[in-house]
């Protein structure tokens, strides 16, 4: 364990055990933010809220490889402790797990999770096994941190709605926050991976949130035909070039379903790439 200023930095999994276990008997909540780095507004965001749910707020930074494909980013993925640390400093986090990949998944690691039916539409069609890597590794992070409080973006939509049906099949006495989605200004969702964009690209990134904005939009002036909005959406995508796109897709809030009617509390939701960076958004309707 090293104290880096006024952060405690936890690398072992032992570590981690007994540093929140003591806390648990002082009688502190525990509330945990799992990322994997490069931490942005998005990322402060989920710890200011966890802080004010618990008593003791442990942060996990970890570029966890089960939930990249082979040819994904894994390897280019932006690792930087130094920059987290300071951008985490005022918060007031107990402590960061900071694990080294073989510290997570030793020699012969065989155990994975898989939450069958929701891992299945959108992102898990692109992503084969994506899901499969992020229930594993959250529910190995629960096991290690223990806490009890768990906050997530809706940014990842439905990675968030697996980590809630996890925690119910599977009976943890965790209360897992969904937190909205921060912005920049102009509407882009923040994303670690807004990084690798260029300048000509930041610009075409946009169209995603314009193409919820107005299926939205639509949507409220009382257009319920999801293909209808859909093509809207695709449409706007389309404007500014953006070709290749993994889905544009209406579906029930909580299942995850198909819906050829919207109704309030249904998901929109987006992947699409920009050259190399794939990106998602979604809102609610
Ligand atoms: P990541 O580091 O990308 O794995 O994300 C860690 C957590 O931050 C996840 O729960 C994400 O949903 C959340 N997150 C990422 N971007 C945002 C954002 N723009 N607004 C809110 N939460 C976010």
């Amino acid at each position: 364990m090293t104290d880096k200023g006024s952060i405690r930095i936890v690398n072992t999994v032992k570590e981690m055990q007994s540093l929140t276990n003591s806390m648990r008997n002082e009688g502190r909540a525990i509330s945990f933010v799992p990322t994997m780095g490069a931490l942005h507004e998005g990322h402060l965001s989920l710890m200011r809220a966890a802080k004010e749910k618990g008593d003791f707020v442990v942060v996990s930074i970890f570029v966890n490889p089960t939930q990249f494909g082979p040819n994904e980013d894994f390897e280019k993925y932006t690792r930087d402790l130094e920059g987290d640390l300071k951008k985490i400093e005022e918060i007031g986090i107990g402590a960061v797990f900071f694990p080294d990949v073989n510290e997570i998944y030793p020699d012969g690691h065989e155990t994975y999770v898989e939450v069958e039916k929701l891992q299945k539409p959108l992102c898990g069609e692109f992503r084969p096994g994506h899901f499969k890597g992020v229930a594993t590794v959250v529910l190995k992070l629960f096991n290690i941190v223990k806490p009890d409080i768990a906050v997530f973006g809706e940014k990842d939509y439905q990675q968030l709605q697996i980590i809630k049906k996890m925690a119910r099949d599977l009976h943890l006495e965790i209360e897992i926050v969904g937190m909205p989605i921060i912005r920049e200004e102009d509407g882009l969702a923040l994303s670690s991976r807004n990084a690798y964009l260029s300048l000509e690209e930041r610009k075409r990134a946009l169209a995603l949130s314009k193409s919820l904005g107005e299926i939205k939009r639509s949507f409220n002036e009382g257009n319920k035909d999801s293909s209808q909005l859909v093509e809207l959406g695709i449409k706007i995508l389309k404007e500014s070039q953006i070709e290749d796109i993994d889905y544009l897709e209406i579906r029930d809030g909580k299942t995850l379903e198909t819906k050829e009617l919207a109704k309030p509390g249904d998901v929109v939701a987006v992947a699409a790439r920009l050259e190399n960076t794939r990106l998602i958004d979604n809102t609610k309707l």
